[in-house]
């Protein structure tokens, strides 16, 4: 059994706070696997590499680009690309756009899961996207799939990023994660999907702290049974 905690979800689920700090209190390696495809979309689409248009560049750059999640000091480990840290240029709008675009190709997911699985080891890690349960580690042991409604994403998406809850901005914000749900979900390779052994928190009506606290009394549930 593998010593991963795989928590998948679609856009704005809450799942990177959440596993944040069920990382922390498991003590455990937190990756954050959207990094890696949003880092493939800064490259090569937001660079002006369309790669239906020209999939020889496109190859060419996935096949160079160099990623690793560098721990400084406490918090989550930073994804480096190349030799910096893109940091919160990979948060844009157009940044999730171009990810969810890259990752319907399979030669992106090939190379992004083959680097993912290299992470396991003997400590505890705890992995998020939208396949770590499905597809990354099929074997993890412990599988939540986090979800909650739409309204209350989008909600979630503006106050995170500082916005007021305007009811058209609101619209518009959850009319972006409905179509990059749309995409994730509908795509030919590792769909979004909850696995089969997953268990669905829906966090619509519970806090952050709720959430965390509820999957750590389930992981905690597990190792003693
Ligand atoms: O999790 P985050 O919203 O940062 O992910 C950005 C995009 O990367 C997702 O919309 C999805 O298309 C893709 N992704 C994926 N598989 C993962 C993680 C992210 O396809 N394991």
């Amino acid at each position: 059994m593998m010593n991963v905690v795989a928590i998948d979800g679609p856009a704005a689920s809450g799942k990177s706070s959440v596993a944040t700090a069920v990382a922390e209190a498991l003590n455990a390696v937190h990756i954050n696997t959207g990094s890696m495809y949003r880092a493939v979309g800064y490259k090569t689409v937001l660079a002006g590499i369309d790669p239906e248009k020209d999939p020889e560049t496109f190859a060419k750059v996935l096949a160079s680009v160099q990623m690793r999640f560098v721990r400084q000091g406490q918090g989550d480990p930073e994804l480096e690309v190349d030799g910096e840290f893109p940091g919160e240029k990979l948060r844009t709008e157009a940044a999730s756009a171009a990810a969810s675009k890259v990752a319907t190709i399979p030669a992106v997911r090939t190379r992004l899961v083959e680097l993912q699985r290299e992470m396991a080891g003997n400590d505890l890690l705890v992995m998020e996207g939208r396949d770590i349960g499905t597809v990354v580690f099929p074997d993890a042991k412990y599988k939540f799939f986090l979800t909650a409604s739409p309204e209350e994403r989008a909600k979630r998406r503006l106050l995170q990023d500082g916005f007021e809850l305007d009811p058209e901005l609101l619209q518009k914000t959850a009319a972006a994660i409905a179509e990059r749900d749309r995409v994730d979900s509908t795509r030919a390779v590792s769909p979004l999907k909850q696995a089969d052994d997953a268990t669905l928190v829906d966090s619509s009506d519970l806090s952050k702290e709720e959430t965390v606290q509820r999957i750590l009394m389930l992981i905690r549930e597990k190792q003693n049974g």
